[in-house]
């Protein structure tokens, strides 16, 4: 596994603070976003297959900046600020949600949504902020529940339904699968994915 697909050459490409700052709106961009803790990174880790990439998205300073990964060709990987750390001045949290809020209302590259989820939590309020931010918008949105080694295989797809059936209740188009960075499973479904929202990028 890792051998012939493009994520594998995923390249840090910076870091920003600013939605001025970003490359130029061309090409095509797919987005993770999730609450600080769910398993982005693991998530970013595992489908690239490189260990400590999405670290540097980890390194201080990095976690409220919108860090980018350039594929081949026109293609990016953009890891949004994660979301819900606790302790964080009203000022400070107004900030992400606009930057968020921003970048997702306005992204003309912005091929899919990613969200990560962990799965014994499901949706959480903060996560259904995040997704009035697009509501607006029809961007495609995938929810990965991730950390399913966690919980049985029965529960998992117990927890998939049930988010299923929530956003299904909500009028929210998405797709969905159960991941773990920790076995590797789900890798290959997530790479099909953003194979197709790439496509021709
Ligand atoms: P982030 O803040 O969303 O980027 O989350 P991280 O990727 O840093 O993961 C948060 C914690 O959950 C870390 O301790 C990870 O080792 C753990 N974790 C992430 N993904 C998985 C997974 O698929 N299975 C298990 N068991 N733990 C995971």
């Amino acid at each position: 596994m890792g051998a012939g697909h493009r994520y594998q050459g995923a390249a840090f490409a910076g870091s920003v603070a600013r939605l001025s700052q970003l490359p130029p709106d061309t090409g095509a961009e797919v987005a993770f976003a999730g609450r600080s803790n769910a398993g982005k990174s693991s998530a970013l880790n595992a489908l690239t297959g490189r260990r400590g990439l999405a670290r540097t998205s980890k390194t201080p300073g990095r976690t409220r900046m919108i860090n980018l990964f350039a594929l081949d060709g026109a293609a990016r990987l953009v890891d949004l600020p994660g979301y819900g750390y606790a302790r964080v001045p009203d000022a400070t949290r107004r900030q992400w949600t606009q930057l968020l809020g921003t970048y997702l209302a306005r992204r003309q590259a912005l091929r899919g949504l990613v969200l990560v989820v962990d799965i014994r939590r499901g949706l959480t309020r903060l996560d259904w902020e995040l997704l009035e931010l697009i509501a607006e918008r029809p961007v495609p949105l995938h929810v990965l529940l991730t950390k399913a080694d966690k919980l049985s295989g029965g529960a998992a797809r117990q927890a998939l339904e049930r988010a299923r059936r929530c956003l299904e209740d909500a009028g929210i188009e998405a797709s969905l699968q159960c991941f773990s960075a920790t076995r590797g499973s789900g890798i290959e479904d997530l790479r099909g994915l953003l194979d197709e929202w790439l496509a021709g990028a």
